[in-house]
């Protein structure tokens, strides 16, 4: 498919076109830059939403049951599945699940796992522009759900709009998330298997951590849930579209945006220019023997470098 082809069925909206440009994204193929010219204009639209936790906590249960509530607004969706750790997923992480299978037929929904398997910078890197893709193809809201809880999950997370840290009893405590970082980019917390026992302790002990964050303009609400008994998710789509709200109304949003873009196009820079100046110091041959030999320093040999690389 030529590249103008695929910018076209994107922009319509085609799933087609808009899985085949994910695989782009995800290869790092080098039709990327054009099809990023392409789209771009026609994004900004789709309101973003991260869901992350520990594996099991359920967000592939609530991904799904944001998915019906999205429908019962009306509203055209896209789950996007980052598992910023495994470079083989692509396919296999909501393919089979079941739950997911009742909204396979909906032409208004998108539901898609994500691995990089070649874009540079990896999986923070990638995630944006894949986003960027479904909000182009006109998905209003767009659901990035995020394996596991280490860095990449968290930059994959507080790089949309709304970010949904999930909790459940007995599985990834606030404490180690704490530790992680997650609790700070929360917008919405959710305690999720609420009809088990412990959902309450869990409430508690994140009470505790959010007021030691002191007050701010928004305080994240905790949200009970049972995802699989589908408790609580009205509730929880509520939360999402008032913080929506309050992101658009204050401003926030395009602060947040703003700052966002400035430090992907601060990444993707810096992400080329490493490649160059790798590719530079291969072709140096003469420079790395220099350091060796201690004829010359390593700050000098790398101010060199910079000069070199960046000529090119
Ligand atoms: P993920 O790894 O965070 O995506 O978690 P999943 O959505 O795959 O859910 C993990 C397991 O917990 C599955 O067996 C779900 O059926 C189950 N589960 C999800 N939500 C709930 C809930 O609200 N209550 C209970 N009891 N089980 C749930």
């Amino acid at each position: 498919m030529q590249i103008d082809e695929l910018i076209h069925g994107v922009l319509a909206g085609e799933r087609r076109s808009v899985a085949r440009a994910i695989s782009l994204v995800e290869d790092g193929d080098p039709g990327l830059e054009a099809l990023s010219a392409g789209i771009y204009a026609a994004t900004g639209v789709a309101g973003t939403i991260g869901l992350t936790g520990a594996p099991g906590v359920g967000k592939s249960t609530l991904a799904t049951e944001l998915v019906r509530a999205a429908r019962e607004h009306e509203l055209r969706v896209a789950v996007l599945a980052v598992d910023p750790t495994s470079p083989y997923t692509g396919g296999a992480l909501l393919g089979d699940r079941v739950r997911m299978q009742e909204h396979a037929t909906d032409p208004d929904v998108f539901i898609r796992s994500m691995a990089t398997r070649g874009h540079l910078g990896g999986m923070a890197l990638a995630a944006p522009e894949a986003v960027r893709i479904l909000d182009a193809a006109g998905y209003a809201r767009v659901v990035v759900e995020t394996v596991g809880v280490g860095q990449a999950e968290v930059d994959v997370a507080a790089a949309t709009d709304t970010a949904v840290v999930v909790l459940a009893p007995g599985l990834g405590d606030a404490v180690q998330m704490a530790k992680a970082g997650i609790l700070e980019i929360a917008d919405i917390f959710v305690v999720n298997k609420s009809d088990r026992e412990g959902a309450s302790e869990v409430v508690r002990e994140l009470r505790q951590m959010v007021q030691l964050g002191g007050v701010r303009e928004w305080q994240p609400p905790i949200l009970e849930t049972s995802a699989l008994h589908r408790g609580g998710v009205e509730e929880l789509w509520s939360a999402i579209e008032l913080h929506r709200t309050y992101l658009q109304t204050s401003g926030v949003l395009e602060v947040k945006r703003h700052a966002r873009l400035l430090r992907e196009v601060e990444a993707l820079a810096a992400e080329r220019f490493r490649v160059n100046a790798a590719r530079t110091l291969a072709g140096e041959p003469q420079l790395a023997a220099d350091v060796a030999a201690r004829r010359l320093d390593p700050y000098a040999a790398a101010a060199m470098l910079v000069r070199k690389a960046s000529g090119s």
